[in-house]
């Protein structure tokens, strides 16, 4: 007889691990299946061909077709025990209290609302920065939703490079502070962050960066969950208004395998699960049948690099430190009706392995060579819901699982690029005054910020999921990734994705 799960979770990236968490401490009987392996660490990770697309957890096997939006035809994604967790940049910001309401010229008709509020998640909050170990620093931050406990983890020493980006905004009358980061820096029972150059898009070396394979999923296999990695998801199978079967194969075995369990929770990201959803046949089941991948946001994001006469991070060391939020509602010194526009938050001298990586060949090398110039900030434009951008499955094309390819259509609003425009003038003043002669824009094309595409709310009408996550019209699926955000807010989404899932996780448990 197959083992009968209480719950089986597919993915192991912040939606499925934080639920997990919730469902192992009620003592369910709990089985994780994830398509990736586990990364291994040492000294390789510093290695420049250890990021994006040059990895092998970079998985092209399912690419997606990217008609609109995107920088490449066909897209590969982070496949791994942990999910992208591992190459993340770690920060961690929580959603502003006003983010879960937002303004009208956002919302546009797109009949987006969260039907929960900030004060639904800060408990939730709260936990997810004390699982992590996030470090950071309250009180400074002029956008911070209130709090009831403090970081659970002090800020690093800063760079000087970041003294200097902090020197430069506060000359212009901002308040700039330190990013929260899923890094340890204070914990020497484990090792603590060496502030190399290689964090985000690599894996740490030294496991000092907070993932969710370092941090969360080893305890969660030691308190009884079973984490099948190299287990690819082929389809929910449905009997009247339940999931009675998670069909599989093994990667590593090439073996096709059927699990059951009493409630399915799905967690692979805003772009595989509703392609799993729909490939399964699952949109004929609710009004989601015309809205399942619909809806997709993913920020809209531009690096506005400073170009210095010399190397810009003389200490070669980590400078993601420091974060702006005063444009985020607006600012006296923008000329707009917009009530809300978005965050600057600092980013590293690119490491050559990034630029080789988007510029094959010789001429990638050489550039290669020359991003030691540059340092500057990230600008993050909140980017309005739209019908109209979406993902869904092409039958007509198989990959080698005989899963349909799942094609992207994405492209940005007036109204986002405007608001991204607003946010590059005051991040050019402050690099500025950091020393650089010149600026170059890099607009950032991925989807590492994808959220929306089976979002929640209470109107059965205009979203998949009811307010706790579940797949209207089936009794044992919930969806627990960062598709369920009816808006993308402009601050990065790990620590609310976790945050959601860690309450919904206590429901789920309680769901008889
Ligand atoms: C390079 C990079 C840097 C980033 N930096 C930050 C940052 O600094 N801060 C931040 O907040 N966010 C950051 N992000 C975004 C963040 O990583 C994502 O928002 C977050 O991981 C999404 O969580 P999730 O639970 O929705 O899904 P994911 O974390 O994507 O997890 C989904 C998991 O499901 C697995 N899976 C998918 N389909 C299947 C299937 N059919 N069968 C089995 N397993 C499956 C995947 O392999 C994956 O492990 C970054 C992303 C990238 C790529
Ligand atoms: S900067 Fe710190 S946390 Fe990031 S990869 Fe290096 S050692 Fe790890």
């Amino acid at each position: 007889m197959p083992t009968k799960y209480d719950a089986i979770i597919i993915g192991s990236g912040f939606g499925g691990c934080m639920t997990a968490y919730k469902l192992i401490g009620s003592g369910l009987k709990v089985l994780m299946l994830e398509r990736g392996d586990w990364v291994q660490r040492g000294p390789e990770n510093w290695e420049a061909n250890q990021t994006l697309e040059l990895t092998p957890q970079y998985d092209n096997t399912s690419a997606l077709r990217v008609e609109a939006g995107g920088n490449k035809p066909l897209m590969g994604q982070y496949s791994c025990v942990g999910g992208p967790s591992v190459y993340y940049g770690g920060v961690s910001f929580r959603f502003r209290a006003a983010d879960f309401n937002p303004p009208e010229d956002i919302i546009g008709d797109s009949g987006a609302q969260w039907p929960i509020s900030y004060d639904d998640l800060e408990p939730f909050y709260d936990e997810a920065e004390k699982l992590l170990n996030i470090s950071g620093e309250s009180g400074v931050d002029p956008t911070e939703p209130h709090r009831n406990q403090a970081y659970p983890q002090k800020v690093g020493a800063l760079a000087e490079v970041s003294v200097k980006v902090k020197q430069s905004a506060e000359k212009l009358g901002l308040k700039p502070f330190q990013l929260p980061l899923a890094i340890n820096y204070h914990d020497h029972n484990r090792s603590t962050c060496q502030n190399c150059t290689t964090c985000d898009t690599f894996a740490c070396a030294v496991s000092a960066k907070n993932d969710l394979a370092t941090m969360i999923i080893p305890d969660l296999i030691e308190k009884g969950m079973e984490l099948r990695p190299n287990c690819l998801v082929l389809s929910l199978e449905r009997s009247g208004s339940r999931i009675t079967e998670v069909k599989c194969i093994d990667k590593s075995t090439n073996q096709t395998i059927t699990f059951q369990a009493d409630k399915v929770i799905l967690s692979g990201g805003a772009l595989a699960s509703p392609a799993l959803l729909l490939s399964s046949g699952l949109d004929q089941n609710n009004r989601g049948g015309d809205l399942i991948g619909r809806y997709l946001m993913r920020h809209l994001n531009a690096i506005i690099f400073g170009i210095y006469p010399g190397a810009a991070d003389k200490e070669k060391r980590f400078h993601k430190q420091i974060a702006i939020l005063d444009y985020y509602f607006g600012h006296p010194s923008l000329k707009t009706n917009f009530t809300k526009i978005g965050s600057l938050q600092q980013i590293p001298t690119p490491n050559p392995g990034i630029v080789e990586n988007e510029v094959k060949g010789i001429l990638g090398k050489t550039l290669g060579k020359a991003v030691k110039l540059l340092t500057g900030l990230l600008a993050i434009a909140e980017d309005q819901p739209q019908y109209s951008n979406r993902l869904w499955v092409d039958s007509s094309k198989k990959d080698k699982y005989d899963l349909p390819q799942p094609v992207i259509f994405h492209q940005y609003s007036k109204r986002d690029k405007e608001a991204l425009k607003l946010l590059i003038n005051p991040a050019k003043k402050i690099i500025n005054g950091t020393g650089a002669l010149a600026h170059y824009v890099h607009h950032i094309r991925t989807f590492s910020h994808a959220v929306g595409t089976v979002r929640m709310g209470e109107n059965p009408q205009t979203s998949v999921l009811d307010r706790n996550c579940q797949f209207r019209g089936l009794d044992n699926l919930w969806v627990v990734d960062g598709s369920f955000m009816p808006a993308s807010a402009a601050v990065n989404p790990s620590l609310t994705i976790a945050a959601n899932a860690l309450r919904v996780g206590g429901e789920i448990s309680e769901k008889k």
